[in-house]
């Protein structure tokens, strides 16, 4: 059982999901003024989804394969530039929410990068949220982990210095509403030739990806940043484990994915522009 009040700096910042109330904790639970009431599990997972108890997002082996991708360092490069950029952007003491955190690897850098910071991990899946708890900066009490979505935030107005999207659903509106005026919101996404050798593999006639305009409504453009690295894949599971981090694992035809298994190594450039906005 973990020590639940080295989190209670969260609570200020919360709200209920079905009245918009604020939220407290007692006894193990965390309950609003008209006594709804939402489960903190052992591990500190505060459950706050529309539909809390089901299962969202991604299954375990997923999550799984995700985890022991990151944790090989092959994303490294932009947790570093991610992390750095945040530290340099919010000094002092932020609150920031990481929307879409999956299993919390950017959470944890953001974390390490800047002690005094207190961090919202937040994912619809439960099952990468709960990889999210398990991390020691969780088990500190500097990230809290919570399962909801990112389309209603269970969070107050202008109640964090900063909002973290890296990979996920990205709800501008939202973003909007929850930073405080001035906050700072971080952006990773692919960017062109993001894995492209890999779809070379799996397509016949492989695509670039599109990157749309830089220009978010309600926000002022602070700068953009290439980040990229070579991954090196030394065998099957390893290319494996990269596939299913990957749109492509549910669109790519059969042959596709049988000259990737095929495959006992692969070497492929990871191409990501890190975005800053300030609300304006
Ligand atoms: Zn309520």
């Amino acid at each position: 059982m973990r020590d639940f009040a080295k989190t209670d700096w969260v609570y200020p910042v919360l709200t209920c999901p079905v009245c918009g109330e604020g939220l407290f904790r007692a006894d193990g639970c965390v309950k609003c003024l008209l006594r709804h009431s939402f489960d903190l599990s052992a591990k500190g997972v505060l459950n706050l989804s529309p539909a809390a108890g089901k299962r969202h997002g991604d299954d375990p082996g997923m999550v799984a394969a995700r985890r022991r991708f990151l944790s090989a360092g092959h994303y490294a490069p932009l947790a570093q530039a991610l992390a750095g950029e945040v530290a340099r952007r919010l000094p002092g003491s932020p609150v920031i929410l990481d929307a879409g955190c999956g299993e919390g690897y950017y959470t944890a850098a953001v974390a390490r990068a800047l002690p005094s910071a207190r961090l919202i991990g937040l994912d619809l899946s439960s099952e990468a949220v709960k990889c999210c708890a398990s991390r020691e900066e969780a088990r500190e009490g500097r990230i809290f982990p919570l399962v909801a979505g990112v389309y209603r935030l269970p969070l107050r107005d202008g109640a964090v210095d900063g909002v973290i999207s890296t990979f996920s659903p990205f709800a501008g509106d939202e973003f909007l509403r929850v930073l405080k005026p001035g906050g700072t919101l971080f952006r990773a996404i692919p960017d062109r030739r993001h894995l492209f050798a890999l779809k070379e593999i799996l397509y016949d006639e492989p695509y670039e990806n599109e990157v749309a305009d830089f220009a978010i409504d309600g926000f002022d453009f602070l700068g953009a940043r290439e980040v990229r690295t070579v991954v090196s894949l030394k065998t099957p599971s390893e290319i494996s484990d990269l596939l299913g981090m990957t749109p492509y694992a549910y669109r790519t035809p059969p042959k596709g994915k049988e000259r990737l298994a095929a495959l006992s190594e692969l070497s492929v450039g990871a191409e990501f522009i890190l975005l800053t906005y300030r609300r304006a």
